[in-house]
């Protein structure tokens, strides 16, 4: 067994004994279900765990009831907003691991950290490098990044420009409109490393923040409920998970208890104690699709590539099984970078950054069913009316046909042997369709 796994396998021992002494819901499970822990194979004696199950039973989760000192909300996109408690004893731990790595905190730099209203201000106490907080959803956050951006700091033995910009990715591309909009240039500011917490990251926006922060992309995936998370690495370029969270892929339709251990899955996550110890989740279904590459990265640690929300994806089922067809990564590659999509720009743009500057791009992805076979159909929402410009619309349906083929094999092979047609279609303002986010 890999130093990773025997890390986790420790922790995985730890947690149960907690959370059966802790939680009320899962010493329910434990019992019923006699679990003991002898490898991290067992792990899959718990139930998969959904967010609908999370939100009906938060009390009987929970483990600690005292005053937390971070409520952070998860983003609505089901249902309501959950709220995830935190103690200060996770932080710490998760800080002293940190300060482990990196000694001296200090010589890190200064550090912008864009928070939002949502995810909460984990406080100073825990940082690793001396902090900035500003709050960007609103035109004088904004303004403040800036000043703070562009001037020199003297605090004691600190003296020097912010560094390290940290932010959701939203936060950081409200950011860089802004600066960029107001005429701010690279030569103004000395941030060297960009900590962004994305889900997926497109070619178009990874070579606009290069270009503008001239600075080395951090990037990571994360979910709220869930304590730990995945960095993109500099050699593989895949995500690899922290030693105290435990991924696993499953089949795609969670029907049967199937491990994908190559190829495409729905990614589960677990908390570990002591990392978290308010709220535990074993197995949590986050929702979205992974493709897992075993021994690619030259470390040896499985990459994990994001593909998209499952049920933005799309899947068809034949015999053989649930097959992802079309993901919303590859779509969002393909309409990134393309001026002509309409954005939805609700809960991303702040009124004086440029119209359709930011925002989730309007397209959807169907299947229709026909007499001998399947369309797979992508919808696009323009800016225009897409009568006014036939030429055009002509030139996005080869780019973009030729850019899903060659990005998905299992649609190429499905269209080759002529199990599936792929549509492109249109649509002005004349027909609304949703943003999708990633
Ligand atoms: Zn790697």
């Amino acid at each position: 067994m890999n130093v990773v796994d025997n890390i986790r396998l420790m922790a995985l021992e730890k947690t149960v004994d907690y959370l059966y002494e802790n939680s009320p819901y899962y010493q329910r499970i434990i019992n019923s279900r006699k679990i003991k822990i002898c490898s991290l194979d067992n792990l899959s004696l718990f139930p998969i765990i959904t967010r609908e199950e999370v939100t009906t039973n938060l009390a009987e989760l929970r483990c600690k009831r005292s005053f937390p000192e971070l409520v952070q909300y998860t983003t609505g996109t089901t249902g309501q907003p959950l709220p995830v408690y935190r103690t200060m004893n996770e932080l710490l731990t998760i800080k002293e691991i940190v300060e482990s790595v990196v000694p001296d905190s200090k010589a890190l730099g200064l550090t912008l950290r864009l928070v939002g209203p949502q995810h909460g201000i984990q406080g100073s106490a825990i940082e690793g490098s001396p902090t900035f907080y500003v709050d960007v959803s609103h035109r004088n956050g904004l303004e403040y990044a800036k000043e703070l951006l562009t001037a020199e700091h003297r605090y004691e033995d600190i003296v020097g420009y912010i560094e390290i910009l940290i932010g959701s990715l939203n936060d950081i591309k409200r950011l860089t409109i802004h600066l960029l909009s107001k005429g701010v240039s690279p030569e103004n500011h000395k941030v060297r490393w960009l900590g962004v917490s994305a889900s997926y990251l497109t070619q178009y926006w990874r070579h606009l923040l290069t270009d503008f922060w001239r600075a080395k992309i951090l990037n990571t995936y994360g979910v709220t409920e869930i304590t730990g998370r995945a960095h993109e690495c500099f050699i593989c370029g895949r995500f690899h998970f922290d030693p105290y969270v435990i991924p696993e892929l499953v089949n795609i339709n969670l029907e049967k208890n199937q491990y994908v251990e190559n190829g495409i899955g729905r990614l589960l996550l677990s908390s570990l104690y002591p990392f978290s110890a308010d709220l535990l989740l074993l197995r949590y279904d986050t929702g979205d699709l992974f493709e897992l590459y075993p021994t690619e990265c030259s470390t040896g640690i499985p990459g994990f590539s994001f593909l998209g929300r499952a049920k933005h994806c799309l899947l068809l089922t034949n015999n053989e099984g649930c097959h992802c067809i079309l993901t919303v990564a590859q779509i969002r590659e393909f309409v990134d970078g393309l001026p002509d999509i309409a954005l939805e720009t609700r809960g991303y743009r702040v009124e004086h950054l440029p119209e359709q500057s930011l925002g989730r791009p309007c397209f959807s992805l169907n299947l229709e069913k026909g007499k001998d076979r399947v369309k797979a159909v992508v919808e696009l929402g323009l800016r225009y009316p897409p009568y006014l410009y036939p030429k055009r619309i002509e030139e996005i349906t080869k780019c973009m046909k030729k850019h899903l083929m060659e990005q998905n094999a299992t649609l190429k092979e499905m269209v080759m042997i002529k199990e599936c047609d792929l549509e492109i279609r249109f649509f002005g303002s004349d027909k609304v369709l949703p943003g999708v986010d990633l």
